[in-house]
This record gives C-alpha cells, sequence and structure tokens, in this order.
C-alpha cells in the first residue's frame, strides 16, 4: 500500500493530509504540553484557547459576527439536530416547512412530526430525487423552513435556498459545508456533521443565530435546549475534545487556503473536469443529477451495466482509488470530491475512467 491513497468515501471521508499529520502530533503531544489533546481536561486554559479559536475561525470563515451568532461543537451527529431543531422551535399549534430533496431530507421531517405539523414546501420524489425544486409552498408564519444544501446518497446541490422573509431559515449543510461562499446570515441556524466535509465523525457543528434561540421552546429538557448550550459557550458538558482539535486544524487549512472563495474555486474545477468528462462520454457514463442540480461534492453516475459497476468499483480499488460504490440506496458510482479531495485525485479518476472504458 502507498502511503496516501486517493479516497473518495462519502463519509467520514478525505481530510487534508497536512492536518492528519498534524493531528497525529497533536494526538502524542498537545502544543509541548507532555500531554495527548485527549488527556487534557476540557477545563484546561489550553484546551479553551485551542476550543475558543476554533469557533472563532469558524465564524471568520463564514463572515459572520459572534454578537449575532454561536458556535457549539455538539455529540449525537447530524442526525441528533433532526429532532433538536423541532424540539426547540415547532411550538404548538405551528407549522414546520420541510424541503424534501433526498433521503437525509426526509429523515429531518419524520422527526419533525413527533413535535408538531411539518408541511412538505417542495418534494423531488417523484424522480427519484435528482433535481433540487426551485420553487416552494411556503407556509405563512411557518416556525421554521428546513432545507438541505446538498444531497450525499444522490449528489444534488442546493443553489438558491427559498426566500422565507422572516421565516427563519434552517440547513442541513452535513455534506457540503465550508465548501461554498454563501450568505450566512441568511440562515438562522445551520447544522453540519464533521465527517463528511470539516473533520472526523463524533461533532456536529451548529452555527445559530443568538436571537432565536431567546424564542426557543422553555419546555425543552437541558441537553437537547440550544439555549444550555450557547449560554456556555458550548462547553456545558463535556464535548467531543479530539474531533473538535481536528475541526480547528481543518478551518486554519481553509485560512491558508484563502477562505471559502479559494476553496469554492478549487472545488468547481474538480467537479468540472470529472462532470465535463462524463458529458463527453455519456453513451458510457451517465450522471444521473440533473445538471442544473449537480452536486460539486458528491458525483454519482452509472455505467451501462451494474455487473460493470462492479467491476469498475474493483479495479478502480486496485489503483489505488478508494470508495467508488454509489450509496445503497441507489446503486451505481458515486465520487465524494470534497473540499480535502486535491485535483490529482479527480485527474486520476479521469484517467481511470478513460482506461476503463477503452477496455470494456
Ligand atoms: C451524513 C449526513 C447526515 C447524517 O449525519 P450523522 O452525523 O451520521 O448523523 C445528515 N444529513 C446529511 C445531508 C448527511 O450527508
Amino acid at each position: 500500500m502507498p502511503e496516501r491513497v486517493f479516497n473518495f468515501y462519502a463519509g467520514p471521508a478525505t481530510l487534508p493530509y497536512d492536518v492528519i499529520k498534524e493531528a497525529a502530533k497533536g494526538a502524542v503531544n498537545f502544543r509541548n504540553s507532555g500531554m495527548s489533546v485527549m488527556e487534557i481536561s476540557h477545563r484546561s486554559p489550553l484546551f479553551d484557547e485551542m476550543f475558543k479559536q476554533a469557533q472563532k475561525d469558524m465564524l471568520e470563515v463564514m463572515n459572520l459576527s459572534q454578537d449575532d451568532y454561536a458556535v457549539l461543537f455538539l455529540g449525537g451527529g447530524a442526525s441528533t439536530q433532526f429532532y433538536t431543531v423541532p424540539f426547540n422551535f415547532l411550538k404548538e399549534g405551528m407549522t414546520a416547512d420541510y424541503v424534501i430533496t433526498g433521503g437525509w431530507a426526509k429523515k429531518a421531517l419524520k422527526e419533525a412530526k413527533y413535535f408538531g405539523n411539518a408541511n412538505i414546501a417542495a418534494s423531488s420524489e417523484d424522480r427519484n430525487f435528482c433535481y433540487v425544486p426551485k420553487t416552494f409552498q411556503l407556509t405563512p408564519g411557518a416556525a421554521y423552513v428546513h432545507t438541505t444544501s446538498n444531497n450525499t446518497l444522490v449528489g444534488t446541490q442546493m443553489k438558491n435556498f427559498p426566500e422565507t422573509g422572516d421565516v427563519p431559515l434552517v440547513c442541513d449543510m452535513s455534506s457540503d459545508f465550508l465548501s461554498r461562499k454563501l450568505d450566512f446570515d441568511r440562515f438562522s441556524l445551520i447544522y453540519a456533521g464533521a465527517q463528511k466535509n470539516i473533520g472526523p465523525s463524533g461533532v456536529t457543528a451548529v452555527v445559530i443565530r443568538r436571537s432565536w434561540v431567546e424564542s426557543a421552546r422553555e419546555d425543552v429538557p437541558t441537553m437537547p435546549a440550544y439555549k444550555t448550550h450557547v449560554d456556555k459557550d458550548s462547553l456545558f458538558n463535556t464535548p467531543p475534545s479530539f474531533p473538535v482539535y481536528v475541526v480547528g486544524l481543518v478551518l486554519k487549512w481553509i485560512i491558508e487556503q484563502g477562505g471559502l472563495e479559494a476553496v469554492e474555486a478549487a472545488n468547481d474545477k474538480k467537479a468540472a473536469l470529472l462532470y465535463d468528462y462524463m458529458d463527453d462520454n455519456s453513451d458510457f457514463y451517465s450522471g444521473t443529477a440533473d445538471k442544473d442540480s449537480r452536486s460539486l461534492m458528491n458525483v454519482t453516475f452509472r455505467l451501462p451495466s451494474e455487473d460493470l459497476e462492479k467491476k469498475f468499483v474493483a479495479e478502480s480499488a486496485a489503483k489505488n482509488l478508494i470508495g467508488l460504490k454509489g450509496h445503497r440506496s441507489v446503486g451505481g458510482c458515486r465520487a465524494s470530491i470534497y473540499n480535502a479531495m486535491p485535483y490529482e485525485g479527480v485527474e486520476a479518476l479521469v484517467d481511470f475512467m478513460k482506461e476503463f472504458k477503452r477496455n470494456n
């Protein structure tokens, strides 16, 4: 095995190699303390400084202010946010709007129904989620509108978010968080499991508008209440300390790249290389998402037969291109090309695709 392969897994997923190497150092001896970052108290000044810097860097990258937004690093995965959002904000007699663009959005909707009325404001299930709806049936005075910015399983991405006026906009950004520049101040709550684009599994980033937290329901137990965590700057209880440390390193890496503008330009370039090749060879590699809804993060495609798809996955793996099998719910192939996937990785993939097509 080589020192490093090109890893196309959807999540947990590839991270910048420099971050991995730095994290390995911190895992042994954190900032010359003689202790691993895993061994230090979350109440120690050493930890506190690292933690607060990660929160600060997050807001800097997103161009948000600490006065308006709080950054929380929580456990339980993005899936825990599916019920935490309605638990806090779907008040008695109110309706929450959900935009259903894939399997994860459906899971979020299911949880909302435990707490109150949930309305489907738009859905692309009629065509197996291969596109992102552009019009929305919004409920006037809704509790919030819930969206999913990138649909990991089917490979679509929302380019235009609903105009919600005064209604708070919520977004599950798990699989494209910090991959592109957005007007983040349009959102009242953004959440993302770290393991797709910004770190290892075990921590979920929540960026929440402080003023909205003040209007949350009060009959929520301590841990699921956002207010608990906002009031304590996300240190109410022991945070997932090692994952947060790695997220902090990824944030530094993003800043070093030149921020989200630079990261987005690199992502555009990678996705264009792959999609352009696919479009020129659509007799063999057919993209499954509508062109105007294509994801820059998860590129989904089919080959002429399932046997060829199996062969493609096996032979690519033998060439150190790992994790190209599509999600079991949709089949086919999927190349996840998150922030940390180098351009060379996509080049190597396209070279392999050319060769595979020639031989088959
Ligand atoms: C992976 C994923 C989730 C689930 O994340 P967990 O951290 O495993 O709970 C939710 N939403 C989207 C869009 C995802 O890609």
